[in-house]
Order: structure tokens, then C-alpha cells, then sequence
């Protein structure tokens, strides 16, 4: 369990945190084997054994006080007697993990003491789309045939497809019988027949070690569905009409329901995998996909806002039917038509499972993701419950699990893998904050509950039972980190307690809520201003803007964060993730289904994986064997200056090679496979929990695009937005702008509890009269912030700023605003940049 926080050094209290301009909170990823320093925990069995304070039900752990029959709790101070059992084990110090490490992974009785351990075949079930092309099912095929290898002895598996149909295969016979449900067309029927009464389950699932040839063989006569077969078939396209055939939400629906009924028996998780070419458009949980078209085609809707909510809670509601039937579903969609991931991801995050997906068949990593996945270890049926110390309590939480309706900071994980990654961020639970006393610093607790499958010949070594008996076991076990945090005495501290790679990922997770509730713009906005909040209260913390005849020019704002190198890494990765095609707006062609994979993917990931996501490492070599820089920026004039012949970039989702036009022609091209650069790669690749894609180019012979687009600093992005056509240099002088303004604004106090989005407004204000604001005033009026103030020409300018949505105008006469006001009319918007 590695838990990583934003500041090592927590705030004194809520005013040091405003002040701070900081997000607070911590990312944990609680299925990884190592903590963060790559620390095992101390393992121990008995986990139902360990004491808990009997006020805030925390764990006893090293840092609690422990006197002959009692110990005081570390995080709530409240004093708890000790059995006399717990007395004679803690008696020697060392004897369990508890009093060892303040990291332990306990066993916890699956079935009560004295008893077996509970047996569970792990249940996999891939559902093969075939309303759709000969590639598609080629790469699924293999995809499969992949997955096959993963999975270890003793699990099951289940062959369906599905289109206007359900097929069923049983492949446990000398050959492969199929058998088809037919799907009823309408979004309101149900199927005629249960999919047990078509073929019993038990023939559904057959061993994967004894039928791994069958269920090739059975793969091998998968066919696309026929545009005459899906019209006939249905009874349906009298007059011509193709309708569709992918009945994919029926299908998902009837297999979790076939499934469910020997969960908690068969199987303890099962996983479905959906292989999907298409939007569902038949039958229940179809998808109208045309809400892409309109969108295209009209002008005057937020295309932003319009496709990212779910268009039905067909799936969401599905999700909650399959985490009931201990059923797990990864989605693996192949397709650059538009399907509507929007509506469809639940299903998969929901239940524990993943999303993947792939523009084409061409050059896809399915196979390899798919084998990937099944290799490593994944835990199943977590519950995740965070505990603090009285002074602080969780607020926001983040990632791919779903909390208890009953009991607060209580999150249930379907499937985790060591990768697995959630973050919380933090409240003061009253004004005083911390404790000055060193002995009550700030605690936190961190239980993970899980469940393992142990494969039979690891049991047997274990616990010395014959390996002759098959089927796996089930292991309960329970993983607590307790951490002890200093707090920061004054703001120097606490901005060089930063980790900048957990602030970037608190942000994305902020930034992803606010655009899935509020849209894209609202996101860019917030994490623009952000930044410029930031710049504004580090440069007062550090006194580095001098006031001078409240006039801006004699001002110098310091965006380099030149005295604490822990912030400096930040201008550039807020300037990377405003260009990141996650925050991209549809009409800057970011294909929407796309933009909600990126946020599912980003949501998951462990800090420093994301930072990579966002703002790719760059490093160079002088020969395929020797590496020349170890970090460049994204700038075609670091790359130029630097005079390197060969450059890698890792993009987390993509590794490129590039070689530059004027490398010497003797450097071996392709890399060749036993050099430092391969190396460095397929190691790379080893520990990335995807399958990144590696491009090799050759600059000045090859199409460099795809290299190119990554050295964001001098690109100008067109947009219309706030980020439109800058470099990162014009970036910072526009957060100075804006910070400058923030400042300002905020020491005469004219607005005490200011809207981040205001600084938008101000910013304007700062581009159009620049340091020549003699006044300014502000007055609320109905939604509006209105901004009048008169330059040094004496010239009368406002702006305005929506306070709920923060949308703003620029700069207009403010005869006009005076004018609307008297009116009581809605003012103009009229964008002045
Ligand atoms: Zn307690």
C-alpha cells in the first residue's frame, strides 16, 4: 500500500491551508505489495485478533501508547483496556506483525477458525461482439487465445457472443455446440427463455487446462453477423430499413444474471470481458447515437457539456445488478465510431473492472493488455475505510470504487490491482487545526480489506497440504498503514513539504468532476485559475510584490517559484494538462468517447504515472548505447540546442524514438535489440500496467507528427478558450497577468470572499488597461459581478462575471453596463479578445 500526500508537512490549520493556495489530501494505492519507499508490510496472520479503539474503531498500531493492560489510541487519544490474550501475545514485542511495522497485511478467517479455507474457482466469460467486421473478430481471437495463456489452472471459462442474439457455447464436448437466444428488438422486452434453461451452466464454464483446444476451435467459427441474417432474423427492415444488431446491454444483462446464481458457490468474482465494435443499437440499453451529430451540427449547444453525462442510466443501474452477482466487467471497445462511452463506462468502473480503447485494429495492444491483466494479482470484494486523527477528516474522495450506503468513508473496490489508485482530500474538522504539541501530530489510518485467490500448489507449499486437491482457495486479509505527519510551521515549510506529482493528481481528479458536472470550459477555468491563485499567494507569502501607489507596474511577479523547488515543476504541468486532449473542447477534434477513456484511464493511475500522461519525460541519447540528457523539456528548442542525435519520449501511453534529421546516418536505425535504449524501454514497458504503444521515426524521412505534437511549449493550440494560441512563455506572463490582478484586487479587500472564476474577469481588466487602473469598483448584481473602473485617460470600462458559472465577458463601455443596468436587461457578451 503505497499513500503518497500533496504536502509531507500538513497545514497548522484552515487558514495556512487557504493561504497555502494548496490542494491537501493524499493518493493511496492500496493493492500495491510495496508502500511508497518500496517497504514491504510485515505479514501476520489473526487479523480479527487486532485491537480497536472502542470510540473510533481505529486499529491498534506502533504508534499507540501501550501500558501493562491498556493502550491509548493514536488517533483519538480515548484509552482502551487489553484482553488478557492481547496482554501475553504483546508481552514480547516482536512476535507479531502490529508491533513491528507501522505497515502489516494480516489473514483474517474466511470461514471462522478450525475450518477449510474456502474454495472458489476464479470465473471468466468473454462476450464477443459479432455485429461486427472479419479484423475485429481476427484481434478478439487472439485476444482470447492471449488471455488462455494468463489464466492459471483451475479457472473456468465461457465462450458468448452476441449481436441480435445471445450465443452460448459449450465446448466441453468432442465439438463445439453453440446456442442461440434471440434478442428481443424492442428497449422494453425481456429475453423468452433464461439463459440457464438454454444450457446449464455447468456446460457454459468448462476447465480452462483440459479445454483449451475446444475453446480455440470454437473461437475459429466465430462470424460477423450478416446485414441479411440481423434483418431477417429479426422479422425486422421490412421496407429496407438496416436496423441495428448489437444487442449488447440484453446480452450483458442475461449473462450477469446466468452468472449470479452460483456466486458465493462456483466462484467468489467473475469477470466478463466485453469485446465491443460498436454502440449498442438493439434491443434494451440501445444507445441513440445521433446525439453526436447534432452536436456536431449545432452551433449554439455546449458540445462539451452535452456529451459527457450519460444519455441513460441503463448501465449504471446494470453495474449495481453485477457487483450484487459478484460479477465483474472489463470493457475492451475497438472502434472510432462514436459509442457512447459516456453511458457505457459504468458498467465497467462500477464493477471493479476497466475500460479500454482502441481506435483500430490495426496496431492495437488488446492482446498484450488483455494478457497483462490476467498475470498479475488483483484482489476482489476490498473495503477501503480511511481514519483520522480528531483535528482533520476525509472530504472528496476519487477513483473507480463506489461507497457504502450506509457508513461514511467507507469505499467498496469490486477489483483492484497493484496499480489500482484513489485519492481523498482533506477538511479541519474545527477552526483550531493542529496541536502545536509534537506528541499530537496528525494521524492517519489506512484499512484495505481484501479477498485472493491462492492457486492449489501455492496453498499446498504454504500450509502443507497435499497439492493433489484442486480448485483454488480463498484468502481474506486485512492491510493497514498508519502514518504519522509533522505539520508545517509557517508557509516556507509547508511549500517545501510539496509533491508535486500528488498535487497534479488531486487536480486532475478535480478537474475531471468539474468537467463531467460543469463541462470542459468550467474544468480549464478552474484549474487555470488555480494556478494563478497559487502564483498569487506564493508571491505574498513570500513578499516578492511590492505595493507602489496601488499602481501594478512596479510590481514583479515571481511565476518560476524560484525559492522552492518543490512548486517549480507546476507552471508546466498545469500548461501540459490544459493542452491535454482530456480537457480538449470538441471543436479542437477530440473525439468524445476518447476524452472519457482518458478520464477513466487518469482517474486510476498511481501519481507518478499520470505526471508522465500529462507532461511525457523526455530524455536523449548521443548512440542507442549511451544516454546524453536525462530530461529535456517538450520544446523544439531544447531539442535543437541540445544537439542529440536520438530522442525517447515517454508519453505513459506511448513510447517514441525519434531520431533527428541530422543524426549521423551510421546510428543503427531501429535501435538494435541488445542496446541501453531497448533496454531502458522493455523495462519501461514491463512496469507499465498497459501496453504502451512504441513508435520508431526517423526525422526527415518519416512523418514526425506524431513526435511533433508533443513538444507543446511553442505550440499555439487554437481554441477559443481561455488557453487559445500560446506558448508556455506567454502562458506564465498571462498567470502573472492574472495573478497580478488577484493580489491586487484581494489587499484592498474589495472583494473578501472572491470566486476563483473571478480572476477570469479580472484578468481582463489587466489585458485591456494594463497598469493604468486608476479605479475600480465592484458591485454584485443579480448573477453578475460587475466591474466598473476608469483607466488613467478617464475612460469608464467594466467587465462582468456570471457568479455561479463564472462565464464572463471581457471588457465593454461601461456606459453599456450602466445603461443595461437602468434597463435591468441582461447585459451584452460580447468577447473583446
Ligand atoms: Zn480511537
Amino acid at each position: 500500500m503505497a499513500v503518497r500526500a500533496t504536502v509531507s508537512r500538513f497545514p497548522m490549520d484552515a487558514d495556512a491551508q487557504e493561504a497555502g493556495g494548496l490542494p491537501w489530501g493524499v493518493t493511496v494505492t492500496p493493492f500495491a505489495t510495496v508502500d511508497e519507499r518500496g517497504e514491504p508490510p510485515a505479514y501476520g496472520s489473526d487479523g480479527h485478533l487486532l485491537p480497536r479503539c472502542e470510540n473510533c474503531w481505529a486499529y491498534f498500531n506502533t504508534h499507540c501508547e501501550l501500558e501493562q493492560w491498556a493502550w491509548s489510541c493514536s488517533l483519538c487519544g480515548a484509552l482502551n483496556g487489553l484482553s488478557s490474550e492481547a496482554v501475553t501475545r504483546y508481552s514480547q514485542p516482536l512476535a507479531c506483525a502490529e508491533m513491528r511495522s507501522t505497515f502489516i497485511d494480516l489473514e483474517l478467517p474466511v470461514d471462522g477458525p478450525g475450518e477449510e479455507p474456502m474454495q472458489a474457482r476464479p470465473v471468466y466469460v468473454a462476450a464477443v461482439d459479432l455485429s461486427s467486421s472479419e479484423e475485429f473478430l481476427e484481434l478478439i481471437k487472439s485476444a482470447v487465445l492471449a488471455a488462455l495463456e494468463a489464466l492459471g489452472p483451475g479457472s473456468l471459462f465461457g465462450l458468448a457472443t452476441f449481436s441480435h442474439k445471445i450465443g452460448l457455447y459449450d465446448v466441453q464436448g468432442p465439438i463445439p455446440v453453440v446456442k442461440n437466444i434471440f434478442i428481443p428488438p424492442d428497449a422494453d422486452n425481456t429475453l423468452q427463455i433464461e439463459l440457464e434453461d438454454a444450457m446449464l451452466l455447468s456446460s457454459f464454464l468448462a476447465p480452462v487446462e483440459t479445454c483449451k483446444d475446444r475453446i480455440a476451435a470454437a473461437l475459429e467459427t466465430l462470424r460477423p453477423t450478416t446485414s441479411w441474417e440481423r434483418t431477417t432474423s429479426a422479422g425486422q427492415g421490412l421496407d429496407g430499413v438496416l436496423l441495428g444488431g448489437r444487442g449488447f446491454g440484453v446480452a450483458m444483462e442475461a449473462l450477469i444474471n446466468y452468472l449470479g446464481s452460483e456466486y458465493g458457490n462456483t466462484f467468489a468474482l467473475a469477470r466478463i470481458f466485453a469485446f465491443l465494435s460498436g454502440p449498442p443499437d438493439y434491443g434494451a440499453g440501445q444507445l441513440d447515437t445521433r446525439r453526436y451529430g447534432e452536436q456536431y451540427a449545432s452551433k449554439r449547444e455546449d458540445a462539451d457539456r452535452a456529451l459527457l453525462p450519460p444519455q441513460t442510466p441503463f448501465y449504471k443501474d446494470l453495474a449495481a445488478v453485477a457487483v450484487q452477482a459478484g460479477v465483474c466487467v472489463d470493457i475492451f471497445a475497438v472502434t472510432n465510431e462514436y459509442t457512447d462511452l459516456a453511458s457505457l463506462k459504468f458498467l465497467s468502473i462500477e464493477s471493479g473492472g476497466s475500460l479500454f480503447l482502441y481506435s483500430n485494429t490495426d496496431d492495437s495492444t488488446l492482446p498484450q493488455d488483455m494478457y497483462r491483466m490476467l498475470i498479475r494479482p488483483y484482489a476482489f470484494g476490498c473495503v477501503l475505510r480511511v481514519r483520522t486523527s480528531n483535528e482533520f477528516k476525509p472530504g472528496r474522495s476519487y477513483g473507480h470504487f463506489f461507497p457504502d450506503p450506509q457508513y461514511e468513508n467507507v469505499q467498496h473496490i469490486i477489483c483492484c490491482d497493484s496499480y489500482g489508485t484513489y485519492a481523498y482530500d482533506f477538511d479541519f474538522t474545527s477552526s483550531f487545526g493542529f496541536s502545536r504539541n509534537v506528541a499530537d501530530s496528525p494521524m492517519l489510518q489506512i484499512a484495505f480489506q481484501y479477498t485472493v485467490f491462492v492457486p492449489p500448489e501455492e496453498l499446498a507449499s504454504a500450509e502443507n497440504i497435499s497439492p493433489s486437491r484442486s480448485g483454488h482457495s480463498l484468502k481474506r486479509r486485512i492491510r493497514i498503514r498508519t502514518l504519522k505527519y509533522e505539520t508545517a510551521r509557517n508557509i516556507n515549510e509547508l511549500y517545501d513539504s510539496v509533491d508535486s506529482e500528488v498535487v497534479m493528481s488531486i487536480l486532475v481528479h478535480k478537474v475531471i468532476s468539474a468537467s463531467l458536472e460543469e463541462g470542459v470550459r468550467e474544468g480549464r477555468m478552474l484549474l487555470h485559475d488555480w494556478l494563478v491563485i497559487l502564483t498569487a499567494q506564493y508571491n505574498d507569502a513570500c513578499k516578492v510584490v511590492q505595493y507602489g501607489n496601488g499602481s501594478l507596474a512596479t510590481s514583479q511577479i515571481d511565476v518560476a517559484f524560484t525559492q522552492c523547488p518543490q512548486l517549480q515543476p507546476l507552471p508546466r504541468l498545469v500548461f501540459a494538462l490544459l493542452r491535454n486532449p482530456l480537457l480538449w473542447f470538441h471543436e479542437e477534434g477530440v473525439h468524445p468517447d476518447y476524452r472519457i477513456y482518458l478520464q477513466c484511464l487518469f482517474s486510476a493511475l498511481e501519481p507518478r504515472s499520470l505526471h508522465r500522461a500529462v507532461y511525457p519525460v523526455l530524455t536523449s541519447y548521443a548512440t542507442p548505447d549511451k544516454q546524453a540528457y536525462p530530461r529535456h523539456s517538450l520544446s523544439r528548442a531544447a531539442l535543437i540546442t541540445s544537439g542529440s542525435p536520438i530522442f525517447f519520449l515517454d508519453a505513459f501511453t506511448t513510447l517514441i524514438v525519434y531520431y533527428s534529421s541530422t543524426a549521423d546516418p551510421i546510428l543503427p536505425f531501429p535501435p538494435p535489440h541488445d542496446c541501453l535504449l531497448r533496454t531502458t524501454i522493455n523495462k519501461l514497458k514491463q512496469e507499465r500496467s498497459i501496453t504502451p504503444k512504441l513508435i520508431f521515426i526517423r526525422g526527415g524521412q518519416d512523418d514526425a507528427s506524431a513526435f511533433e505534437h508533443y513538444l507543446i511549449e511553442e505550440q499555439d493550440v487554437d481554441g477559443s478558450g481561455l488557453t487559445s494560441a500560446m506558448g508556455f512563455v506567454s502562458f506564465l506572463e498571462e498567470i502573472v497577468q492574472n495573478a497580478l490582478l488577484f493580489t491586487w484586487t484581494r489587499n484592498r479587500s474589495i472583494i473578501q470572499h472572491i470566486e476563483p472564476n473571478l480572476s477570469h474577469a479580472m484578468a481582463a481588466f489587466v489585458h485591456f488597461v494594463d497598469s493604468s487602473i486608476v479605479s475600480l469598483q465592484w458591485t454584485q448584481w443579480s448573477q453578475w459581478f460587475v466591474c466598473v473602473g476608469t483607466d488613467s485617460f478617464g475612460r469608464f470600462i467594466a467587465s462582468k462575471c456570471c457568479y455561479s458559472t463564472g462565464f464572463f465577458s471581457a471588457i465593454m463601455k461601461a456606459e453599456v453596463v450602466r445603461a443595461a443596468l437602468l434597463l435591468n436587461e441582461e447585459l451584452p457578451m460580447k468577447n473583446k479578445r
